[in-house]
C-alpha cells in the first residue's frame, strides 16, 4: 500500500499559501484512489497554525520539523528537513507543491532517498498503475507516464488544481528532529520588489500582454512611449492584471530602442519565453505569431486588439479581435475602470 506524504512550507505569516493547498488536492486524490494513507509532513518556523487549518484533509498524522532554521528557503535544511519527513513517513509517494522552494530541493532529495523525483506535474492519476502527466518540449507535447521507484517525489505545477478547501481544527503535530549544524548558507533577508512594482502576477485573472506597437511610429509619424506606459500601468493596477510581452519589446532595450522602463526579460511570454496561467489574456499591439502565441497555451480566453485586421489574432489564435488602436481602447478601458 502506498504512502503519501503532503509536504507543505508555510509562508511568513505562518499559513500554506495557495500553491501549498494546490497540492494537497492532488494529494488527497492519489491517496483515495490508490486506497493509501496520507501523511502530512509540514517545515516552517512554526507550523501549528497551518497544521490546524488542513486539519480535515484526512490525514492519519502530521509530522513537523520547524524551528528558526527553517522560516526561509536554504537548499541544506530544506533538503535536510524533505529527506527526514520521508524517512519519519516511510513515504512511498510524496506531493508538494512546484513552487521554487521545493523545486529547488525534490531532485536532490529523491537522489538522497534512491528515488525519483518528478516536477511540473499537472496530473495525478492514482487509479491503476499510478501515473502523473506533464508537458514537454516547451508546452508542445502532454506525456503520461508511470515509475517503479519509490520513493517517487512529484512538484505539481501550481495553478493546475483547485486549492484544497475544508474544516480547521486542533490538529496534534509530531516533530520531527533534523540537525542543521552544517548548514553553511546564511539567508540574511529577502529582496523583493514593492508590491506596485511587480508586474508578474502569477495569480492575476488576466494576463496583459504588452507588444512591440506601444513603441512603434504611430499615425501622425511620432512614438509615445510615455503614453504607453501611462496606459499600460493604469491598468496593470487598476484590473490588478499580470504583465507579459513579446519578444520584439523586451528586445528592444539591447538594440537601443526606446523601452518601457518597467518591461525586463522575465515579463516575455511565447516559445523562449514563459507559459504563463490566467483565465483570461488580452494582448495589445502584438502580432500574435507563432513563437509568441504558442506561450498563451493556458491561457483561457483570449482577446487582441491590433491595428491590423491580418495580424496573426485574426488567424483563429483569438477568441475575439478588436481592430482598433490600443493606445485609444486602453485609454477609455482605464476610464472605465476609475468609475
Ligand atoms: C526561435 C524563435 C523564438 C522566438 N520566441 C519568441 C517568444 O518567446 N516570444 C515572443 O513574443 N516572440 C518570440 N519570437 C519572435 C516572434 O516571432 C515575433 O517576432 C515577435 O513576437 C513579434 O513581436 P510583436 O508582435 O510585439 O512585434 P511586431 O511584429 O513588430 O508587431 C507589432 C504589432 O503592433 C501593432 N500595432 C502598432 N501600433 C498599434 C496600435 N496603436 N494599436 C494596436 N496595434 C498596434 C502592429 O499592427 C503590429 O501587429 C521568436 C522567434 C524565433 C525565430
Amino acid at each position: 500500500m502506498e504512502t503519501i506524504l503532503y509536504l507543505a512550507h508555510t509562508e511568513s505569516d505562518g499559513s500554506l499559501g495557495k500553491a501549498a493547498l494546490e497540492s494537497l488536492t492532488a494529494a488527497k486524490a492519489l491517496a483515495e484512489q490508490t486506497g493509501g494513507t496520507l501523511v502530512a509532513g509540514l517545515v516552517g518556523e512554526d507550523v501549528q497554525a497551518a497544521a490546524n487549518t488542513i486539519a480535515g484533509a484526512g490525514a492519519s498524522k502530521v509530522l513537523s520539523v520547524s524551528g528558526a532554521d527553517f522560516a526561509q528557503a536554504r537548499y541544506a535544511t530544506d533538503a535536510a528537513a524533505a529527506e527526514a519527513l520521508c524517512k519519519a513517513a516511510g513515504a512511498t509517494l510524496v506531493v508538494a507543491a512546484g513552487d521554487s522552494r521545493w523545486n529547488r530541493v525534490l531532485p536532490g532529495v529523491g537522489h538522497r532517498l534512491g528515488g525519483r523525483a518528478d516536477l511540473h506535474i499537472t496530473q495525478v492519476n492514482g487509479a491503476g498503475d499510478i501515473s502523473v502527466t506533464r508537458w514537454f518540449y516547451r508546452q508542445r507535447m502532454e506525456g503520461s507516464f508511470t515509475r517503479t521507484q519509490r520513493p517517487w517525489l512529484l512538484g505539481i505545477d501550481p495553478g493546475t488544481q483547485t486549492p484544497w478547501q475544508g474544516d480547521a481544527g486542533d490538529t496534534v503535530v509530531e516533530a520531527v528532529t533534523v540537525e542543521t549544524g552544517d548548514a553553511r548558507t546564511t539567508v540574511t533577508g529577502v529582496k523583493a520588489p514593492n508590491t506596485d512594482e511587480q508586474t508578474i502576477r502569477p495569480d492575476a485573472n488576466v494576463l496583459f500582454v504588452a507588444g512591440a506597437g506601444w513603441t512603434k511610429k504611430q499615425a501622425d509619424g511620432q512614438t509615445h512611449v510615455a503614453d504607453a506606459e501611462k496606459n499600460i500601468l493604469g491598468f496593470l493596477q487598476a484590473a490588478q492584471a499580470s504583465l507579459g510581452s513579446s519578444k520584439s519589446l523586451v528586445d528592444l532595450s539591447s538594440e537601443g530602442g526606446e523601452v518601457l522602463s518597467f518591461m525586463t526579460h522575465l515579463n516575455q511570454v511565447g516559445q523562449t519565453g514563459a507559459t504563463p496561467r490566467h483565465p483570461k489574456g488580452l494582448s495589445t499591439c502584438c502580432h500574435g505569431e507563432e513563437p509568441h502565441v504558442v506561450g498563451w497555451r493556458f491561457i483561457n480566453e483570449r482577446r487582441a486588439v491590433n491595428l491590423d485586421a491580418n495580424c496573426g489574432w485574426a488567424q483563429g489564435k483569438a477568441d475575439v479581435l478588436y481592430v482598433a488602436d490600443a493606445f485609444e481602447v486602453m485609454e477609455k478601458v482605464n476610464a472605465l475602470l476609475a468609475e
